[in-house]
């Protein structure tokens, strides 16, 4: 096991309360209280941060303790607070899964997370979901504001698309580039005449030495294939399907032509895979018998259907389920969200559970 302690600044390195040789000896003297009640851990070393701030993970020492940690040389980070670690939730909870993946335990002398308590793992975890949840917030302001511009017909932004480039006197629309709508047009012709996406591809790497087309892939061919750009329109995604406006740019391809297109890929199938299924859980959900996360995974049955499942890594030693429908699984974290959120009785069981634990994590006897 380890410590790690960080302060900001060289005055906070300084003063005796929070600075680092305080912080060294607390840790020092929960070690050995630790140790006392039965061997804990033996100290790997200290990993001394002063002057570095606690919204970045760029730290020197830091970033060397994680890499102890990836080598398996650290089982245990002990901390004073928190914020030694970390002050940005979504750092710390990159650091949480980074340490659980390498089999270290957090444990922290002022805070309640000790991860080798049940209960502030599960704190953490649920405080993991609701993070995921906030980054999909997030992401669904983003595409609020990318609406009400897609409405005027301009672009997104990020990359252009193949065929146009940047007009740089009006943000948000595009002008056609002369060489690369060649192309464009051609990855039309050439399905046309081979229809298949994968020939297409072929024939056209074969032709041109073009760095957009060597990059290509055959999900890339079927993207421009059905993108509507080409015809001059604007796609804006909704929850309620696809609305179309005129885009503001030049059509490359006709609409004769890509209707022919659509009707070639149609009737060769449906295409690649549609987007990927939101794994919201993956990694947060575990087996119940041995107690290994579960990734979200896609496949094809044998009835030709996708299937969204969670995967056990490997065979469950303990005979726990191979695999559960992505579906029932997120119905079964949401049942249990809504118990834990209005039985209040289920959750001060859990929450004495966790005290218990706590307490007894600590050598306390008589838990507040
Ligand atoms: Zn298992």
């Amino acid at each position: 096991m380890a410590f790690y302690v960080r302060v900001s600044t060289e005055g906070q390195a300084r003063v005796a309360e929070g600075s680092l040789k305080n912080q060294e000896q607390m840790l020092a003297s929960e070690l050995r209280r630790r140790n006392a009640g039965g061997a804990w851990g033996r100290l790997v070393g200290s990993y001394v941060d002063g002057g570095f701030s606690g919204s970045s993970i760029d730290r020197p020492e830091f970033k060397r303790l994680l890499a102890d940690v990836e080598r398996g040389a650290i089982d245990a980070i002990f901390f004073t607070e928190l914020s030694r670690l970390s002050r940005s939730l979504k750092d710390f909870l990159g650091i949480f899964e980074f340490t659980q993946q390498h089999n270290c335990d957090l444990v922290c002398l002022k805070t309640e997370i000790d991860t080798t308590s049940p209960f502030s793992n599960l704190v953490v975890r649920i405080l993991m979901v609701f993070a995921e949840f906030e980054r999909d917030m997030t992401a669904d302001r983003i595409r609020r504001n990318a609406y009400e511009r897609s409405k005027r017909g301009l672009a997104y932004g990020g990359f252009e698309p193949l065929g146009y480039k940047r007009d740089p006197e009006h943000k948000g629309r595009l002008l056609v580039d002369t060489e690369e709508a060649k192309l464009v047009r051609d990855i039309f012709q050439t399905y046309l005449r081979k229809c298949s996406l994968l020939e297409t591809l072929r024939v056209l790497k074969n032709q041109y030495d073009h760095p957009k087309i060597q990059k290509l892939s055959r999900n890339g061919i079927y993207g421009i294939l059905t993108s509507r750009v080409y015809i001059g329109i604007r796609e804006i995604k909704t929850t309620e399907g696809t609305e179309e406006v005129p885009g503001a740019w030049q059509a490359i391809i006709t609409d004769k032509t890509f209707e022919q297109v659509r009707e070639v890929l149609s009737g060769n199938g449906p295409g690649p895979r549609s987007p990927r299924h939101n794994y919201i859980f993956s990694g947060l959900i575990r087996c119940a018998r041995c107690d290994k996360k579960l990734q979200g995974k896609s496949g094809t049955g044998r009835s030709g259907q996708v299937r969204y499942y969670y995967a056990h890594p490997g065979r469950c030693a303990e005979g726990g389920l191979h695999s559960i429908e992505a579906e029932d699984a997120h119905k079964l974290v949401d049942e249990w969200l809504a118990r834990l959120a209005i039985d209040k009785e289920y959750f001060n069981e859990l929450l004495e559970v966790g005290r218990k634990d706590w307490a007894n994590s600590c050598g306390l006897s008589n838990p507040g």
